[in-house]
């Protein structure tokens, strides 16, 4: 199909609610149009080892359970095409997408948007090496392997405690590691973490290097006092980052309503709005629009939700 024909469905991102959506949506007839954008498979695909996905009783690589779900989509006839949304124009229907100067753009009946949420991450070489090898930004995810073992937190916010009091059910002991001196994270919070026997706290401390990488599984950090620059190595064989995430929706401001953190506000899961109204034929499934749950069978529960909706509009208002 040529990117000038109006599309009935594209679906913005590869990860886990997108491929879902695709294929609900491909299963209906509707050949979705699925743009994978920067991370081809979503976050699933930098991990290793999901355990509470259900359905696989022994878990599954992330990115075995991720080719899966995209034969299945492309079997049904999905279109998956590497490309990355640039902006968007949802003012008029069809709606036009824009993937950059150079190339045509897309307009579409609807537009199911399932660009989740990029965690942070501190961006070490060494800390990039060995994510899924005891590097980790979900605590939910992969607390059960830290069971038995030292860890640590990096993260000063509400985030951060939350995840050390969760890990304290597994580890043996939590480091949490603060840039500043001071924690950020409200009073209750960090009263809790205080009070927890096996969580201590090291404050104006960076992270310089996860030791591990020859190993593939982490050993210890380096790490350096930001006041004195003293260097000191801390043996852990876990590190969970607790610095938060970066919804993928900066190209629908002031389109669609969002949180104050820039996560698409939904009302009934996956209906957008704009200044409170409803958006025809928009929706959002996923992580871009749940901050709470952030979970690959939440994100495939909500990407079906999309697409049936999806559906349900173009029978109504006619394809
Ligand atoms: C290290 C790690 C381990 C995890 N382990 C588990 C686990 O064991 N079990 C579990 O249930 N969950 C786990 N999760 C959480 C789970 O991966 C997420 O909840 C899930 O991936 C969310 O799916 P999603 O489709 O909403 O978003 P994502 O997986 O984040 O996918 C977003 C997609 O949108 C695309 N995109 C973004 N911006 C654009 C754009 N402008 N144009 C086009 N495309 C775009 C990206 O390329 C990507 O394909 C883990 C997460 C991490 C980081």
């Amino acid at each position: 199909m040529s990117d000038t024909t109006i599309r009935d469905t594209v679906i913005l991102g590869s990860g886990c609610s997108g491929l879902t959506a695709a294929i609900y949506a491909a299963r209906a007839n509707l050949k979705p149009l699925v743009l994978e954008g920067h991370e081809p498979g979503g976050q699933l695909s930098i991990t290793t080892l999901v355990e509470n996905f259900p359905g696989w009783p022994e878990g599954i690589q992330g990115p075995e359970l991720i080719e899966n779900m995209k034969q299945q989509a492309t079997r049904f006839g999905a279109d998956l095409k590497m490309a990355h949304l640039v902006s968007a124009d949802l003012s008029k229907h069809p709606y036009e997408l824009n993937l950059g100067a150079d190339k045509e753009p897309i307009r579409t009946r609807t537009l199911i948007i399932a660009s989740g949420a990029s965690a942070r991450w501190l961006n070490l070489p060494s800390e990039q090496a060995l994510i899924g090898h005891g590097v980790s930004s979900c605590a939910t995810c992969d607390g059960f392997f830290a069971s038995g073992k030292e860890i640590a937190v990096v993260g000063g916010g509400d985030s951060a405690m939350e995840e050390a009091l969760f890990l304290t059910r597994f580890a043996t002991k939590v480091t949490l590691i603060n840039r500043s001196e001071r924690f950020r994270a409200s009073s209750i919070m960090l009263e809790r973490a205080i009070a927890h026997p096996s969580i201590q706290f090291l404050s104006s401390t960076v992270v310089e290097e996860v030791l591990g990488v020859e190993e593939k599984d982490v050993r210890g950090l380096k790490l350096r006092n930001v006041k004195t620059g003293e260097l000191s190595t801390l043996p852990v064989a876990f590190l969970f980052l607790g610095i938060g995430h970066i919804p993928n929706a900066k190209m629908f401001h002031g389109q669609l309503d969002l949180d104050p953190d820039g996560y698409i506000l939904t009302h009934g899961n996956v209906f957008p709005t704009h200044n409170g109204k409803d958006v025809p034929g928009v929706f959002a499934c996923g992580d871009i629009q749940d901050r709470r749950y952030r979970q690959a069978i939440t994100a495939a529960g909500t990407g079906c939700m999309a697409a049936l909706e999806a559906e349900k509009f173009l029978e109504d208002h006619g394809r």
